[in-house]
This record gives structure tokens, C-alpha cells and sequence, in this order.
């Protein structure tokens, strides 16, 4: 259980020490020292944040944003909601230092429209900061002037997407982009735009005031860090837990006491269904994916109604832009009501298996490209109970 003690954004803060730091580097120093520590993003996909900020540093002109993506929206994911309650200085502070690497002066938070009752607590620690001068203009008397901004989004899963996010806040119905260009060339206003998870945020200050070696002392050599996961289900003790990356399922099932999984959703719906044959396995970027998520399954669930949870979920929030991703999902979901009944041949089965492969393939965002995972892990793991009803 070593891995399971050390932490750190459930661990000491000291708001703007961090800042303080960053404002003492060049900017390309900074972002270098982000590079340096390995930190890659923790809203999904996991991409390299000192690699997306320096695509953005590099970029010509001087009109640049940094966006915090607050929207969280996986089912079963309640992590950021937990940071932006209890630690809003730190995701302010996080956005501000990226706003300086990248040469940004002015920030966004988009805040998920159900996480509403969060907006005043976030309004009110942006005044706090400005009056410690933390924020706003010649920050800590450095010559940098940073504002934020928050909006709202209005109850889309698929704008927790970055481009759908962008969209709607450009004032246009949010609906997801082809990439490239990505973002951090043609992004907000179609100026050069990073867009980080609020979690990614979070552990900027810490990388600034410790330094990059110090963050790499937590984690794997490949998944630097630690991680917060929102862990639900069939077990004693739910809630968001703070784990070091490499730590196994099983430790984490143990520690939540779950008695008897028979499955556990890693990274929500549109994460992978895992069987017991691999809860032996790390949770990291070369692991099981460490999504923002853990739902665990006792035995006595049944993985087709899981499963067609997920889909109708999918059915009723893709944007309907693309057609792998509309109709595919829409099979899919027809494709368990007929399991349920009885009324699917195993050939018919096949044939939904390579319209996963499709929709996997040809779907314009991570929205149509990921809900497949469900359909072809579950079926995968729980065939027998699935299939042979
Ligand atoms: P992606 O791999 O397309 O991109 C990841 C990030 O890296 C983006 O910010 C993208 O702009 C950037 N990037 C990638 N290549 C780049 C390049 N060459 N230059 C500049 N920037 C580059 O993934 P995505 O579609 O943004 O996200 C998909 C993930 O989101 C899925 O893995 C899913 O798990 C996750 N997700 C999270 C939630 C949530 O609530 N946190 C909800 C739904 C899905
Ligand atoms: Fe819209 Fe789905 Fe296509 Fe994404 S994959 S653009 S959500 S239809």
C-alpha cells in the first residue's frame, strides 16, 4: 500500500508561493520545468502539458487565452467538482502561471452549467486574489496582468470537448471541430488558446514552488504524479481519492472496500469495462487508463442493463454533427434492447463489433471515438452472461 500514502494536492498549499516562482522564470523557463516534470493532462486523454503550453508560447502574436475546462461531465467522474469547491485558489493560481508561460492575458473558466452553485465561491475567491494582487493588473508587481472570466456552459456533455467548449463560448452552438489546427494555434476567438482540465491546473503551483524533480519522486517514470479519482459503486467508502499513478486496481479496491467485484468502469462511460482477470494491473498512462473515474460492479449486477446505461447516456449526448458517431450509437444501444430480448444472433453481434471498429475510427471527436469502449469491453469480458442469456 506504499503507493497509496503520498500526496499532493490533498497535501500543504500555500497560495502564490507557486506564482511567485513562475513570475521570477522567463516564460520559457517555465514552461520548460513543466516539461521537465513529466505532467500530462488529467482530463482524459493525457497529453503532455509543458509540450501544449510551448505550442502555444510559440505561436506569433500577442493575443492569447488560457482556458480551465470545468465541465466535467463523464458520468461517474466528480473530481474537479471537488476541487473547485474546497481548493478554488489553486486552480486560479494554475491558470494564471499558464497565462504567463503561454503569454496570455486574459483566462476562462468554463464551468459545467449543473456545477452552478459553484460560481459564487469561485466569483468571490477572484476578488480575494485581486486584492492580495495575486490577479489582475502588475500581479506581485512583476509588469503581468491577468484576468479571469468565468462562463457557464448550459448542460452539454459534449462541450467538456475543447473545440465544442470553444464554440460555445465564441457564442456558437457547441459542436466539436476536425483537428488540426488544434487549439493552441487557432483556438478562442481563433487566436492561440490552451485549454487544461481543472485537476492539470491544479498541480501547476506545486511543480513551480517544488520543482519538476520533486513531482517526479511521485508516480512511474512514464506517469509522473499523482492522480484523483472519483471511486463509486458497490463499495463501503466512496468519494474522491488521491492515488500516485502505478498503484494496481486491486490496491484500490481494497482501500474502498469492495467486497467481490465482479467488474470495475474505469475512466466513466467512456472508459474500459475491466474483469477480475486484470484488476492485478497499474492504473496508468501505459496501464488501465486513469480517467477521472472507478465504478465498481458487485456480483450481482447485471453487465447488459451497465451496459445499456452507458449507451442510452451516449444516444442522448452525441451532437448528431457526424454520422459513426449519430447512428452508430443509436445501433448500438438497439443492438442490447434486441440482447435483452432474446432477438440477436451472434453473427448480428459480429456485425456491431465491426461497427464499433467504424465509429472508433471515422467519428469526428473523442465523444463517437471513445463510447464504443463500453460495448466492446463488456462484451468482451461478460460474453457468457451476455450473449447466452
Ligand atoms: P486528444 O487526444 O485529441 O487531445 C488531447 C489534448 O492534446 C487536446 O487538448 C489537444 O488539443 C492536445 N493536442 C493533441 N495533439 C496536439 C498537437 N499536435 N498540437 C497541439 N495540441 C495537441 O483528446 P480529446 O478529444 O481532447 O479528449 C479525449 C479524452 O477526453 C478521452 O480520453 C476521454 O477519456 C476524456 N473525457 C473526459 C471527460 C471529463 O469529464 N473529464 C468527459 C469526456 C471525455
Ligand atoms: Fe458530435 Fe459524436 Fe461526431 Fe463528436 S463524434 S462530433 S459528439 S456526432
Amino acid at each position: 500500500m506504499k503507493q497509496i500514502k503520498k500526496k499532493i494536492l490533498f497535501g500543504e498549499y500555500v497560495s502564490g508561493v507557486g506564482l511567485k516562482k513562475a513570475l521570477s522564470k522567463k516564460p520559457d523557463e517555465v514552461v520548460e520545468e513543466v516539461k521537465k516534470s513529466g505532467l500530462r493532462g488529467r482530463g482524459g486523454a493525457g497529453f503532455p502539458t509543458g509540450l501544449k503550453w510551448e505550442f502555444a508560447l510559440k505561436e506569433k502574436g500577442d493575443e492569447k487565452y488560457v482556458i480551465c475546462n470545468a465541465d466535467e461531465g463523464e458520468p461517474g467522474t466528480f473530481k474537479d467538482r471537488k476541487l473547485l469547491m474546497e481548493q478554488p485558489e489553486k486552480v486560479i493560481e494554475g491558470l494564471t502561471i499558464a497565462g504567463y508561460a503561454i503569454g496570455a492575458k486574459q483566462g476562462y473558466i468554463y464551468l459545467r452549467g449543473e456545477y452552478i452553485y459553484i460560481l459564487p465561491t469561485l466569483e468571490k475567491t477572484i476578488e480575494q486574489l485581486k486584492k492580495e494582487n495575486l490577479l489582475g493588473k502588475n500581479i506581485l508587481d512583476s509588469g503581468f496582468d491577468f484576468d479571469i472570466e468565468i462562463r457557464l456552459g448550459a448542460g452539454a456533455y459534449v462541450c467538456g470537448e475543447e473545440f465544442a467548449l470553444i464554440e460555445s463560448m465564441n457564442g456558437y452552438r457547441g459542436e466539436p471541430r476536425n483537428k488540426p489546427p488544434f487549439p493552441t494555434q487557432k483556438g478562442f476567438r481563433d487566436k492561440p488558446t490552451v485549454v487544461n482540465n481543472v485537476e492539470t491546473l491544479c498541480f501547476i503551483p506545486y511543480i513551480l514552488s517544488k520543482g519538476a524533480e520533486w513531482f517526479k519522486s511521485f508516480g512511474t517514470e512514464g506517469s509522473t504524479g499523482t492522480k484523483l479519482f472519483s471511486i463509486s459503486g458497490d463499495i463501503e467508502h466512496p468519494g474522491v481519492y488521491e492515488l500516485e499513478l502505478g498503484v494496481t486496481l486491486n490496491e484500490v479496491l481494497e482501500l474502498v472496500g469492495a467486497r467481490n467485484p465482479k467488474a470495475v468502469q474505469v475512466g466513466g462511460a467512456s472508459g474500459i469495462c475491466v474483469a477480475k482477470k486484470d484488476f492485478d494491473k497499474p492504473i496508468s498512462f501505459q496501464g488501465l487508463p486513469p480517467g477521472g473515474s472507478i465504478i465498481v460492479f458487485g456480483e450481482n449486477r447485471d453487465m447488459l442493463k451497465v451496459l445499456k446505461n452507458f449507451l442510452e447516456f451516449f444516444v442522448e449526448e452525441s451532437c448528431g454533427q457526424c454520422t459513426p458517431c449519430r447512428e452508430g450509437n443509436y445501433r448500438l444501444l438497439e443492438g442490447v434492447e434486441m440482447l435483452e430480448k432474446g432477438e440477436c444472433s451472434v453473427r448480428y453481434v459480429r456485425e456491431l463489433l465491426t461497427l464499433c471498429d467504424v465509429m472508433k475510427t471515422s467519428s469526428k471527436c473523442g465523444l463517437g471515438q471513445t463510447s464504443p469502449n463500453c460495448f466492446l469491453s463488456i462484451l468482451e469480458n461478460f460474453k457468457d452472461e451476455i450473449i447466452y442469456r
